[in-house]
């Protein structure tokens, strides 16, 4: 165990992506030519290589297609255990992030996730992160378990 949890890795276009997270706003770029979302960030679209695109407000909203509970604790300041998050956001990109909230440690495949931002501290200041809960477990079978007595 040491020190502080790994800050986000910046690559040459990302930089306006966690801009836009500082202010608490998640958005990613949309392509002006075809609308499709892209992220990572990149310049330019990987379905029809139009260089065009804007910063588009996403929903915060998505689904879990994976996750892990890590039980050792690697950093101070994260505690174990904890749930990192595969989730396929409404519009279409995939993200990581931590699963937190009260079922923070009990995901579920194909739970409905809702983000929030986590501010963390960290030597260069406060960082918001992109982070995610859970706001509706399913899937849901209840409606599977019919009444077959007739
Ligand atoms: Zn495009």
């Amino acid at each position: 165990m040491s020190g502080q949890r790994p800050l986000p890795m910046r690559g040459l276009y990302d930089d306006e992506f966690w801009d836009h997270v500082a202010r608490g706003e998640y958005r990613m770029q949309r392509c002006e030519d075809c609308g499709f979302i892209r992220y990572p960030p990149a310049p330019c679209c990987p379905e029809c290589l139009s260089e065009a695109a804007h910063w588009d407000v996403l929903s915060g909203t998505g689904r879990i297609v994976s996750w892990t509970r890590f039980h050792r604790q690697y950093f101070d300041d994260l505690p174990a255990p904890y749930v990192v998050v595969s989730v396929a956001t409404t519009e279409g990109p995939m993200v990581i992030g931590n699963l937190v909230g009260a079922a923070g440690l009990e995901p579920m495949i194909g739970a409905a996730v809702e983000l929030q931002f986590e501010t963390i501290a960290t030597p260069e200041g406060e960082l918001r992160l992109p982070q995610w809960t859970m706001t509706k477990r399913i899937p849901d079978k209840t409606h599977l378990q019919e009444d077959k007595t007739e």
